[in-house]
């Protein structure tokens, strides 16, 4: 809930700036992308210049949104980006609770004299905004610029475009409902997205059914040969190695969702996806239940995240890593057995 004192604030803003920038994370996933321009639509209809500047890489999967072309990557069109945050009167943050996810773009935003306003759901969100909007008991941004535009902007903005946006943003950011959404509320919300005309399958099948068929081989090739099941923790995990990823003509976003895939296996509560990066290996943690898997992240891995969902970086060897989360694994023997 935002206090009313604080929308008036937020109204006040947006009514006397001509221009809005929305920034959000790299490596931007559904939920950045489908609740950034959402709200970039949103305020186009009130009349304002309103952009999304993304610092890194738009997966393919997502190209196909409403509103899509909104989006500058400052990666590839620094100017332009640069540009946009530079000569807007408010930004808002949207799904990163530290700047340092906005990499080379965070600069730009500490830069900038605009008001700036965070909607955001990662726990312990740092103060780097004016207004921060922090709910961190919600499974999506996405659902925050519902309520946002609902009962902060108190008009009738929604319409199939803005809606398929958020579907997308709250089917993502809870694997299609699988995770984060056990209350009424989140389906109250997806109820309404359906009254305007969304077309839900084919949203899924959009999202869900648009991977290369290397990416698929790869995927099988992790299954078949690269998961390690640790089933007396209740663990499993995936790693890939950067020769392995250019076996099959890796693009970015390929393992995307990789760290879900030993769920399947009974038992599994537990898992991890460590890729090789140039000058780090990339890790991933999933849990289900109570493990918290971004303490893990913080204490071992230099990250953080939610509850189920967190991840940070590695900078030993592949190996070194895999041996040292090993490792871990019979001090959290307990707790996963409990979970
Ligand atoms: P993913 O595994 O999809 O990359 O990240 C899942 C979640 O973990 C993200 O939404 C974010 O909250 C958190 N996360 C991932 N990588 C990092 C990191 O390097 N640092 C921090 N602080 N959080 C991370
Ligand atoms: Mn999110």
């Amino acid at each position: 809930m935002v206090e009313e004192g604080t929308a008036r604030t937020i109204r006040t803003w947006i009514e006397s700036s001509k221009r809005v920038a929305v920034l959000t994370h790299t490596n931007p996933d559904g939920d950045a992308i489908g609740s950034s321009l959402a709200l970039a639509l949103a305020l186009r209809k009130m009349g304002k210049d309103s952009q999304v500047v993304i610092p890194d890489g738009l997966p393919d999967f997502l190209r196909w949104l409403p509103g899509i072309e909104l989006a500058t990557t400052f990666a590839y069109k620094r100017e332009k980006a640069t540009e946009i945050i530079e000569g807007a009167d408010l930004i808002f943050c949207l799904d990163f609770n530290d700047p340092k996810r906005l990499n080379g773009v965070a600069e730009f935003l500490q830069k900038s004299r605009a008001k700036k306003v965070l909607i955001d759901h990662h726990q312990e969100p740092m103060e780097f905004t004016d207004i921060a909007i922090s709910e961190t008991e919600r499974g999506s941004v996405g659902e925050m610029i519902y309520l946002f535009l609902k009962n902060v902007l108190q008009s009738e903005l929604l319409d199939k475009e803005i809606a398929t946006c958020l579907y997308v943003a709250i089917m993502t950011d809870t694997g299609n409902f699988n995770y984060a959404s056990s209350y009424p509320e989140i389906f109250h919300i997806v109820g309404d997205l359906l009254n305007y005309d969304i077309e839900k399958d084919r949203i899924y099948s959009n999202v869900y059914d648009a991977f290369s068929e290397d990416r698929m081989r790869l995927q099988g090739y992790c299954m078949l040969e690269k998961m390690v099941v640790f089933p007396e923790y209740h663990t499993a995990y995936i790693s890939l190695t950067d020769e392995e990823l250019n076996r099959f003509n890796h693009r970015k976003g390929d393992t995307e969702g990789f760290v879900n895939i030993p769920f399947s296996v009974k038992g599994v509560k537990f898992t991890a996806l460590f890729v090789e990066k140039k000058d780090r290996i990339k890790v991933s943690f999933r849990s289900r239940g109570n493990f918290p898997v971004n303490l893990v992240a913080s204490e071992h891995y230099h990250g953080g995240g939610h509850i189920n969902a967190a991840g940070g970086d590695s900078f030993l060897s592949m190996k070194e890593t895999l041996a040292g989360f090993e490792s871990l694994l019979p001090g959290y023997a307990k707790r996963l057995k409990d979970e």
